[in-house]
């Protein structure tokens, strides 16, 4: 179980092609050396974009990055870079080494000046160095992880010189696009931003009071941005961090707070999938609205939660429960089923989340589930037909793969029975022996007049993808789409 992820870091063709140039310097310039002059240029650009952009070069053009990336991730061990490879004093010592070593050759071949064995001599220290990249920085991208060598690049250190430079001119202050957060207690503290990072930062616990992530060896490659499950990553300019985290409403994260439980009971609902009950201690009652969230602690070092729909809350017991389905090579899943025993004390923190909090003045209310994301709506379902005399019907559509993985029929079942105003619509997308609707979620959906519904989905991308595409198609208002996925 690999706590770091190999995930896309190719989003425009530059980061996807840009390889080349290494293979053309480094291989090419053995027979025709004068391409290593063309690192010269590249040395400029790159210091000069750091001036105003810090290590934006390394993260979207350099042609080594591409080349880890593209080339060799797929090879990778995808491990941890090892601590010493990321101090700060061996890039320091590196640099200097590195400088010492281009400057004693370029002065010994000083003297060919004026002469054609100037130019070869000078474009072939340019080639071995690029040749060196890719043989040192290839054979760590495959031992450890792909971007390790850039932990203590020469180039990346000489771009956070430069960088300093522009922050102390007050150059880069409209330019120098940071990760910024919209808002830390929306943070689910998942570490996911930090298990996809190429440098192995950790921005989520190190966020500065302007909510942004401040550290100078951050390449700026948007892949934390991209792939937080929160959605609250951005990289912006300074000002606009500030315009982002006074515009963003704190909404159903007001209430979060640290709560010591211990692990009450666990319960397998099917193969993979485990409801845990936890018994709350300190605080014994919590500010819960059915549709919220929990996260649970997983690990210490580096503290890290998973995010769980809140599948029951029983105020006088002080009891709570979520359900979790264990992901194939989930680093997070595999804890909890492996680690996590009955009696034992575990953190959590919440509650929180508003995407699902049910409108309870709207007059029809349509919940879409798909798997495991039906969790949060056996809560929404029982307090609606208790507490929303407004609502004169909610209907659930749940779909899933196979009939077996349906999780709380018999809860859902008996809430049909008992109140007219819920109706029950199960959907299985393969499964020959299954005699009610087949197929997906959305070919319930098409016939449905909802004209007069607010729409909660919860389910898989795709799922609420589908839907979404459906839901515009049939001309459904965006504001009354509201949306978690699972
Ligand atoms: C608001 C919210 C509510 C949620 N509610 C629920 C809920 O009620 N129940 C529930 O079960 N889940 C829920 N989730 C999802 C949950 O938070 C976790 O994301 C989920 O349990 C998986 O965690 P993990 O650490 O095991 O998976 P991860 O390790 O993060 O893996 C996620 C995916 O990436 C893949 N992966 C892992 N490692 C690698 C690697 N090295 N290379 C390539 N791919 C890899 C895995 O196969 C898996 O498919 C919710 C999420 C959110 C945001
Ligand atoms: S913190 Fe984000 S933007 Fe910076 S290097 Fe890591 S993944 Fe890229
Ligand atoms: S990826 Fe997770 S830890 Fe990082 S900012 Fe997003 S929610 Fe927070």
């Amino acid at each position: 179980m690999s706590l770091y992820i190999k995930t896309n870091r190719i989003f425009n063709p530059v980061r996807q092609y840009s390889w080349l140039f290494t293979l053309l310097v480094g291989l090419g310039g053995l027979w025709y050396p004068r391409l290593g002059l063309l690192v010269l240029p590249v040395m400029v650009s790159l210091t000069t974009l750091a001036m105003f952009k810090g290590r934006y070069w390394c993260g979207n053009i350099c042609s080594h990055g591409s080349f880890f990336d593209v080339l060799l991730m797929p090879f990778s061990r995808n491990g941890q870079i090892p601590k010493l490879l990321k101090s700060p004093v061996l890039a320091w010592l590196f640099f200097a080494f590195f400088g010492w070593n281009i400057g004693t050759k370029i002065g010994r071949v000083a003297g060919l000046w004026g002469t054609m064995e100037f130019w070869d001599r000078l474009g072939f220290i340019f080639v071995s160095s690029y040749l060196m990249v890719m043989i040192v920085g290839g054979g760590l991208a495959l031992a450890f992880s792909p971007r390790t060598w850039c932990s203590f690049c020469p180039m990346g250190t000489l771009q956070v010189l430069s960088y300093r430079l522009g922050k102390l001119l007050r150059l880069n202050g409209a330019t120098d696009a940071k990760v910024t957060v919209a808002n830390q207690d929306m943070c689910h503290t998942c570490g996911k931003c930090s298990r996809v990072c190429p440098l192995q930062l950790t921005p989520y616990l190190a966020f500065s009071d302007n909510n942004q992530f401040e550290a100078d060896v951050c390449i700026r490659c948007s892949t934390c941005v991209l792939n937080c499950p929160a959605g609250i990553l951005s990289l912006n300019p300074q000002d606009e961090a500030i315009q982002i985290k006074e515009g963003t409403s704190s909404e159903g994260y007001e209430h979060r707070v640290e709560i010591a439980a211990t692990l009450a009971d666990t319960r397998d609902l099917a193969p993979d999938v485990r409801e845990f009950t936890f018994k709350l201690q300190e605080p014994r009652i919590i500010q819960y609205t059915p549709g919220q969230f929990i996260l649970v602690k997983i690990q210490d070092e580096p503290k890290m939660y998973r995010a769980y729909s809140i599948s029951h809350y029983n105020k006088e017991k002080g009891e709570l429960r979520i359900a979790v389905k264990r992901m194939p090579s989930g680093y997070g899943t595999g804890i909890l089923f492996n680690n996590f025993r009955k009696g034992m004390s575990v953190t959590l923190e919440g509650p929180m989340g508003h995407e699902l909090v049910v409108d309870k003045t709207a007059a029809n209310v349509l919940l879409v589930a798909g798997g495991i994301g039906v969790t949060p709506f056996l809560p929404i379902v029982e307090d609606i037909v208790a507490n929303a005399p407004h609502v004169q019907e909610v209907t659930l559509i749940y779909g899933v793969n196979q009939r077996s993985e349906f999780l709380y029929d018999d809860e859902f079942q008996r809430l049909q029975a008992k109140y007219s105003q819920f109706r029950f619509i199960k959907v299985v997308a393969s499964d020959e022996t299954w005699q009610g609707p087949k197929g997906f979620v959305t070919d319930v959906m098409k016939d449905m007049d909802l004209s007069s519904s607010t729409i909660y989905m919860c389910g898989p991308k795709p799922m609420t993808n589908a839907a979404q595409g459906l839901l515009a198609q049939k001309g459904v208002q965006e504001t009354k789409v509201f949306l978690e996925s699972a």
